[in-house]
């Protein structure tokens, strides 16, 4: 592990919102503490943009999750930042750097990959980048490639097993280095795709959400690029020239359904653009009064006359001549 880390510029601790925005806006003035990673950052107009765009949303979520506990300039609770050498957890580590360099993230960031001894993997680029931008990091080797293709037929896809193992030596590691949770890259897109999956092939709706706690009560998996669009978190990995290590090194991938769904929503989007960010907003804009779950919803209780709190007061509902018409509209496409 290396001992040096640059992620600590003119970091406070909790600062106020406008203190935030300013923080936001601009380069700070004294740059002297900018993470090595991020010295070369293009400097266009556009990747600024890209690059102001990413830390808002990172920034919300953390804040709208509660991401970081209030006491954290005096405790300064540590993460676990996962890597596994994509676009998307490189640009989770920059963004995260970046925020902690601005004072927006009082937390110790402890970058950690877990080669899984896929065949092919190239163990040199990550060390090689962590040595190259002084970034404090774990690397864990084990061999999960060889448990996984010993216990599942060839022809049937690893990743279920594969992603149970992974989780459960990134608890290990996270609680043998003191952090409190553990940090994946998943983006909005990654969001959508699972509650698409699970909507048509798990019978229930749900996603991966940006914040939980593991099975075992003692640590949180945080997900900070969950208002991302997976465009932006790629535009970003292109311009920072980050060493890509291709996923697919296993041979194995979640199967044709999740890339059915991910087609399907690239297509949603290229014919209504703005779609997806609809979609994602409605993920947290549930209403339990107008579905159909018995267990969120107390409907044996409700009664004309009573206060219901308000919650299952008439929707708007579709007449049949506009459920024709949404389904004409997705026939279309
Ligand atoms: S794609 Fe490969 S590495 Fe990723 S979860 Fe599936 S089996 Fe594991």
């Amino acid at each position: 592990m290396s001992a040096t880390d640059l992620t600590s510029g003119p970091e406070a601790g909790v600062i106020s919102d406008a203190a935030a925005s300013a923080a936001l806006m601009d380069l700070p003035e004294d740059d002297s503490g900018c993470p090595v990673m991020l010295r070369n950052a293009p400097s266009t107009v556009e990747f600024k943009k890209l690059r102001k765009r990413l830390l808002r949303e990172v920034r919300q979520a953390i804040d709208d999750y509660g991401m970081v506990p209030a006491d954290a300039a005096v405790k300064r609770p540590k993460w676990l930042v996962c890597l596994s050498g994509g676009k998307d957890s490189y640009t989770l580590l920059a963004v995260l750097m970046d925020l902690k360099w601005r004072g927006l993230l009082p937390v110790d960031l402890l970058a950690c990959n877990l080669d899984q001894a896929q065949p092919g993997f190239p163990p040199e680029i990550l060390p090689a980048f962590f040595e190259k931008n002084g970034i404090e990091n774990i690397i864990v080797r084990e061999d999960t490639f060889s448990i996984v293709t010993a216990k599942i037929p060839a022809h049937k896809t690893y990743c279920s097993l594969c992603s149970r193992l992974r989780r459960g030596i990134l608890y290990r590691i996270a609680r043998e280095q003191g952090c409190e949770a553990i940090v994946l890259g998943h983006h909005r897109e990654d969001i959508l795709e699972t509650f698409f999956m699970n909507l048509f092939h798990g019978g229930r709706l749900a996603s991966m959400p940006p914040k939980l706690v593991n099975d075992e009560g003692d640590l949180m998996v945080l997900r900070p690029l969950a208002y991302c669009a997976e465009s932006d978190v790629a535009k970003f990995a292109a311009g920072m020239q980050f060493p890509i290590i291709p996923c697919n090194l296993c041979g194995s991938q979640d199967g044709l359904q999740r890339e059915e769904v991910k087609r399907m929503l690239m297509d949603w989007e290229r014919a209504s653009p703005g779609r997806l960010g609809v979609m994602a907003r409605a993920l947290a804009h549930t209403r339990p009064s107008h579905l159909l779950d018995r267990s969120l919803f107390d409907f044996a209780s409700l009664r004309p006359g009573e206060n219901n709190g308000g919650e299952a007061r008439d929707a708007e509902e579709p007449c049949g001549a506009g459920l024709a018409m949404t389904r004409n509209l997705f026939a279309a496409e």
